[in-house]
């Protein structure tokens, strides 16, 4: 049975059909410049990769022109093939615990919600519209929200200490992003040690990053909060400060609220403490060459995660396994060296020829580590499309 994943931003549409009877990937590509000039698709299929400069007035014409190459390039024989689409949703606030069918109630949450993901949400409409109007309203389609898994926590988690009528009135809490991410980090864990009652601290850092305390494959506690902007230190996001920053440098800079959020959100991070780049694979080069302000931003994102995993380590009373994915954490060795190299004192004790591996599953923890340590390559395209077949085959 074939199943289509699909992430839809404000100007791009990312898909990955699967085979899900062996979960092979049998075609992925990108939409990019939607509505933009220059707009362009690349499609990789049986080792070759397409791209071609196309117009792409709007979403509809992606889902169409896809949906055409996908029958042209003979991926598939005819759209029927295709029997569920599965959507990666931004917010679904405290309403969505778990993914659910697509309904019109779905697509009217999603633009109520928009205020609390105006990039997002609005965009994750566009994409499910589009793929309504191509393959009419009978092709299941599935919603998974990247805030659903982190709706376990308890209220002294979620809460902020902040005037409790913020959270009655206004919506005011931690919602916790990359919640696909994480559960694929539980669930991977759970088939290693062939059990769900164990602890760990699943670490998300790529570009965007986040922690997450995972007790009995649910969320006890994550490091985003009411925004992505919370929690580590990122690319170009700050997370954590001290909100006291903000009317200070409005008034040094003339600026209002939402300009200095932005700052905060898109050159700060990485970018903002090196000045050169929010890249870690350029932090590193430029340490190399000696600039001292990329080394600060290395120390200071290590230090952001340490204090995270700290801080989970105590609340979950200690944890069996610590695991690091996404762009940094699959890949950058040195990043994962210093942090685990922190943690020597909880124990952690890893293999460093090991280390040296990158983009590739792999137990990193020494067998006299008291914590396991692994690398896991996310694959939330994978979760989305299991999301979205158990979801049919349940219906
Ligand atoms: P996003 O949050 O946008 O999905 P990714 O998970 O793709 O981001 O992570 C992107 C980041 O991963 C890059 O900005 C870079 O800092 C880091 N990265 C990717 N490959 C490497 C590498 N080989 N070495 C160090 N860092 C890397």
């Amino acid at each position: 049975m074939k199943i289509i994943s699909i992430n839809a931003g404000s100007s791009s549409l990312k898909f990955t059909l699967f085979e899900m009877d062996n979960e092979e990937v049998i075609a992925s590509g990108v939409f990019e410049r939607i509505g933009i000039e220059g707009s362009k698709y690349t499609i990789k299929y049986n080792g070759e990769k397409i791209e071609q400069e196309i117009e792409l007035l709007d979403h509809t014409d992606a889902v169409k022109v896809l949906l055409e190459k996908l029958i042209d390039l003979a991926i598939i024989k005819s759209l029927d093939e295709i029997k569920g689409v599965g959507h990666r949703l931004v917010h679904g606030k405290d309403k969505y615990s778990k993914s659910v069918i697509i309904t019109d109630e779905v697509i009217e949450d999603l633009e109520a919600f928009r205020e609390f993901a105006p990039l997002h949400n609005p965009a994750n409409v566009l994409g499910i519209k589009a793929f309504r109007e191509a393959l009419g309203e009978d092709t299941l389609m599935v919603g998974v929200f990247d805030t659903a898994f982190h709706q376990t926590m308890e209220k002294e988690a979620y809460l902020y200490p902040v005037p409790y009528k913020w959270y009655e009135n206004y919506g005011v809490r931690k919602y916790g992003f990359h919640g696909t991410s994480h559960r694929f980090m539980a669930l991977s864990m759970k088939e290693i040690l062939g059990r769900e009652n164990f602890k760990m601290i699943s670490c998300h850092i790529g570009n965007g990053g986040s922690i997450c305390a995972i007790d009995n494959m649910k969320c006890i506690d994550t490091s985003m909060g009411f925004t992505p902007l919370a929690g580590i230190m990122m690319g170009t996001r700050s997370g954590d400060v001290d909100p006291s920053i903000i009317p200070y440098v409005m008034e040094k800079e003339g600026k209002n609220a939402s300009e200095v959020v932005d700052d905060l959100n898109k050159v700060s991070g990485l970018l903002g403490l090196s000045e050169c780049s929010s890249d870690m694979r350029d932090i590193l080069s430029n340490i190399e060459q000696g600039n001292e302000q990329a080394l600060l931003a290395k120390k200071k994102y290590v230090r952001r995660v340490v204090d995270y995993i700290a801080q989970y380590y105590v609340l979950l009373g200690g944890v069996d396994a610590i695991c690091f994915t996404a762009g940094v954490g699959e890949n950058s060795v040195p990043v994962r060296k210093e942090i685990c190299e922190s943690l020597a004192c909880l124990g952690v004790k890893i293999d460093l020829e090991l280390n040296e591996k990158r983009g590739e599953f792999v137990k990193l923890s020494t067998d006299e580590s008291k914590i396991l340590v692994y690398v896991i390559p996310t694959d939330e395209e994978l979760m989305i499309a299991r999301d979205t077949l158990n979801l049919i085959q349940n219906r």
